[in-house]
């Protein structure tokens, strides 16, 4: 690959990754998108010749102190507290170990080993900071969700976001030299409600692999699966946790049922990922929904996919649904655009950019079950309307690349050091 030019890339960037390892595999307990982001963007940005180290805590006594990721992408488990119990609730107490183990690291390097800190989450950037300072480097943050953002629109009965999260927020805010947004929505968020600078944002949006995720033989990934080549499949892909909205779309398969008792027999719905978040709606208590509503028959509950296997579900589907109450992006509606599916997501934050209102799918207002079986039922009826909005989704996936993120991120680094100035940064006067 050649190396773009861009005067002043780092030579090498510390990212911090704390609450979740790159090396993980996404879709269950804390580990989704921003692994996704994380691996993606390293890879790439190490064969543009910027080295990456990525700090993650050790969740394993088992796990070496270093590992290779990709060549020039190095994985540092820093010990910080008891490696499997901790939920990400107990990390805040954990920061400063964690920060200690990082700035261990550093000490044993030259000087001026690292050119640059990235942090993604907000436990991150709280280490980012303290990073920022003792080495004198700037810190890019990019935040993945935000808690005010949360909170404004919870799914029901989900927790509230802590007080903890939401000052820890703001701080590494008003401390971070760069922040990063992943759309022009949340750019807006972080100057409206965490009052950042907004000459500070740059909005760089995630990208999808597209070498990976591609359309494809339905019959065969179907026969995969054992799917009916004539079933009708819709597909959820995700952490199974309130906020995605799994029950939306369960809800929606009994009002369709109850409308159209003809599907029935071809109707089959696939519901792809491992437990995650506040448990409410881990998969037991999906499937024992499934039960009381009476579709345990056509649902059917996959562990967390991967690779090949992850292609395959997309394939097989008719129509992705994300129901979520909140997306900062949602890759999941990249991935299976990419792959020729068209995708039903709910109206709210990077859902709405990620997918085009019907060219490559349908964006529904609300979670109301009986709006969404209203959309799947109108599009099951119509498989000419289904294979337009397929055949466009390709498409619309492409304006996204992980290639383009990387390069954007590239640039955001350049910018940052260009314009960094010490450590007198207006967040200097924070509490
Ligand atoms: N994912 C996966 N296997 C699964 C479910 C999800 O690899 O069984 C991946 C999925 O491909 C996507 C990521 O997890 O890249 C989820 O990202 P998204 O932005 O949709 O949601 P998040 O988890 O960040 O909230």
């Amino acid at each position: 690959m050649t190396s773009t030019r861009i005067p002043m890339r780092p030579r090498r960037v510390a990212v911090f990754s704390l609450h979740t390892s790159p090396l993980e595999q996404p879709g269950t307990g804390d580990a989704g998108g921003m692994n996704v982001y994380v691996a993606q963007t390293a890879r790439r940005m190490a064969r543009l010749g910027t080295e990456v180290e990525i700090f993650t805590r050790a969740t394993s006594s088992e796990v070496p102190p270093v590992a290779e990721l990709a060549p020039g992408v190095t994985v540092r488990h820093i010990v910080a507290g008891p490696f499997e119990e901790l939920d990400k609730n107990d990390l805040p107490a954990q920061l400063c170990a964690f920060g200690a183990g990082a700035l261990r690291v550093e000490a044993r390097q030259k000087p001026g080993y690292y050119d640059l800190v990235h942090s993604h989450y907000w436990l991150s950037g709280q280490v980012g900071w303290l990073a920022r300072e003792r080495w004198g480097v700037p810190l890019v943050h990019t935040a993945h969700t935000l808690a005010k953002v949360k909170n404004a629109a919870l799914a029901e009965g989900d927790k509230p976001e802590p007080r903890v999260r939401v000052v820890g927020e703001e701080q590494v805010v008003a401390d971070a030299d760069r922040l990063v947004a992943n759309t022009e929505a949340e750019a807006r968020e972080l100057v409206t409600r965490y009052d950042a600078d907004p000459e500070a944002v740059s909005v760089v949006p995630p990208g999808v692999d597209l070498e990976r995720f591609t359309p494809g033989d339905t019959a065969e990934a179907r026969r995969g699966l054992g799917l009916e080549p004539d079933a009708v499949v819709l597909a959820f892909v995700g952490r199974v946790q309130p906020l995605k909205g799994p029950d939306v779309l369960l809800r929606a398969v009994a009002e369709l049922l109850g409308r159209s008792a003809e599907l029935r027999t071809r109707l089959r719905v696939l519901v792809v990922g491992g437990p995650s978040g506040s448990g409410k709606e881990r998969p037991e208590a999906m499937e024992q929904l499934a039960e009381s509503l009476g579709i345990a028959d056509v649902v059917r509950f996959m562990s967390p996919q991967w690779g090949d296997d992850l292609v395959r579900v997309y394939r097989a589907a008719d129509l992705v649904a994300v129901p979520s109450y909140n997306e900062s992006f949602g890759l999941v509606a990249l991935e299976a655009q990419a792959c020729g599916t068209p995708v039903v997501a709910a109206a709210v934050g990077g859902l709405t950019v990620a997918v085009a209102d019907g060219v490559s799918g349908r964006l529904v207002h609300g979670h109301d079950p009986a709006d969404w079986a209203e959309v799947f039922l109108s599009l099951i009826r119509s498989p000419e309307t289904v294979a337009g909005l397929g055949a466009a989704a390709p498409d619309n996936a492409a304006r996204f690349s992980w290639q383009r993120t990387t390069e954007s991120l590239l640039q955001t680094y350049a910018w940052a050091r260009r314009t960094f100035r010490g450590l007198s940064a207006p967040g200097e006067a924070t509490a």
